[in-house]
């Protein structure tokens, strides 16, 4: 951009940004075999993105690429965390990954993210606007690991009293918005709901220099009806083996140790296969065997659309923030016979020309008729609105033993008509009216 010293202070002068290469998609797709095909070509190295994949050992269940198929390229941040009591996080993600891509580049390599946490890797390669543009202190020890490691209530109740008003604003049990919040409102030293409302004064949609790093994404996608099949067969694959019951019996000889049990959605106990399956690694009973399978396929199935989603709510609106530094390029995998035209040979082409400081050209970025899946899925954003942030209790619908909670009064009106709700009260009008029976009978 064009600048002179009269229109205002001198711009301060900025290094190039380095280059970096991401590989993002759902479970099973492919992102592993691409990436190693990538790093064969173009000199790189592998960075794990997957935050199951961070722990050693337990190879199968957490999908982790087979040795003989990474071709001696290296894999760093891959089954590094030795405490599988231990819970990795965040922080400690973006700490490595800064560390290591730094090593890579000053090794004069190219280094390759490849991983299905994506808000991992978004919150690595794009720095949150409002963060970037406050130039914050890091987070402490002490702060990182009680982001890490507080149950969701704490880190409502800790929120609301530095930032009442942002707490309002999320729904108590959405652990990530509000540790995020809290994050910010520890390293800005401000209040976010400040932050946000400067932002909204300033206009949303400027374009902020966000991203980390010149960055070029592909999205390995395939259709559902094509993903799923071969999801399944996985499952299968893994129990047929024998090495997955292995893996879930050796992980329940440590959980079942631990007092009290840790929440099966925290830590290494998240990874799908390991709840599914401990009723049959304890009962030992074929219908609790078989009752895992069907289990698993069916979280594994749902995983991948919750990937999808992220992707498209998030990942796409983020990169288009970031504007020209992040490129994101839709690879269609839904043919495996295809593989090598529809995803190897384009995803290497477009590699080079990125890697050459190119553009890609718009119409490179999209297989044809899947122009729909790279429009960002905007969420109905509710921040401009304080009235909606109001809390509402359902004095009769339990969410793990606390009373169900809707934010703004929008999704209140959809919840008292909801299925859920009115299933909850006709049940306690039938318990009711049981009781006032058996009254009248004593
Ligand atoms: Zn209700």
């Amino acid at each position: 951009m064009a600048s002179t010293q009269s229109e205002g202070p001198s711009p301060t002068m900025r290094l190039p940004k380095q280059n970096l290469i991401a590989v993002i998609g759902t479970t099973g797709v492919g992102k592993s075999k691409l990436s190693v095909a990538l790093a064969r070509v173009l000199n790189g190295e592998v960075i794990n993105g997957d935050s199951m994949q961070m722990y050693r050992g337990l190879d199968t269940i957490t999908n982790k690429h087979p040795i003989p198929e990474r071709h001696n390229i290296p894999h760093n941040l891959l089954g590094h965390v030795t405490d599988r009591s231990s819970e990795y996080g965040l922080p400690q993600f973006e700490r490595e990954a800064a560390k290591i891509v730094d090593d890579i580049h000053r090794r004069a390599k190219v280094p390759i993210l490849v991983g299905g946490t994506h808000y991992y890797i978004q919150s690595f390669l794009i720095r949150n606007m409002t963060v970037a543009s406050s130039e914050p202190r890091n987070l402490t020890e002490e702060e990182a690991k009680f982001l890490d490691e507080c149950d969701t209530s704490e880190l409502f109740a800790k929120l609301k009293g530095v930032d009442p008003l942002i707490a309002s604003k999320f729904h108590p049990r959405d652990r990530r918005k509000l540790r995020r919040a809290l994050e910010i409102c520890w390293t800005t030293g401000r209040k976010a709901s400040q932050i946000y409302a400067d932002q909204k004064q300033h206009g949303q949609n400027q374009q902020v220099d966000n991203a980390r790093y010149r960055t070029l994404v592909f999205w390995v996608w395939s259709k559902p009806e094509a993903l799923n099949p071969r999801l399944h067969d996985r499952v299968d694959d893994m129990v047929k083996k024998g090495n997955l019951l292995d893996e879930v019996q050796e992980m329940s000889e440590l959980y079942l140790n631990l007092d009290p049990l840790p929440d099966v959605d925290r830590g290494i106990w998240q990874v799908i296969g390991f709840k599914e399956f401990l009723p049959y690694i304890v009962s030992g009973k074929d219908e609790d065997r078989e009752k895992g399978i069907q289990d698993m396929k069916r979280s594994t199935v749902k995983y991948a659309t919750t990937q999808v989603r992220w992707i498209r709510r998030k990942w796409l609106v983020a990169a288009a923030e970031a504007g020209n530094d992040v490129t994101t390029v839709l690879l269609d995998a839904s043919d495996l016979s295809q593989w090598d035209e529809k995803v190897e040979k384009p995803a290497t082409e477009i590699a080079k020309e990125f890697l050459s400081g190119r553009e890609i050209h718009k119409s490179l970025r999209v297989p044809d008729g899947l122009e729909d899946m790279v429009q960002p899925a905007q969420e109905k954003d509710n921040s401009a609105r304080p009235d909606n942030w109001r809390h509402f209790a359902c004095d009769i619908c339990m969410d793990d033993g606390e009373k169900f909670v809707c934010v703004g009064e929008e999704r209140w009106k959809v919840h008292l008509r909801s299925r859920r709700h009115r299933q909850t009260l006709k049940h306690i009008n039938e318990r009711a009216a049981f009781e006032r029976w058996k009254a009248a009978r004593e």
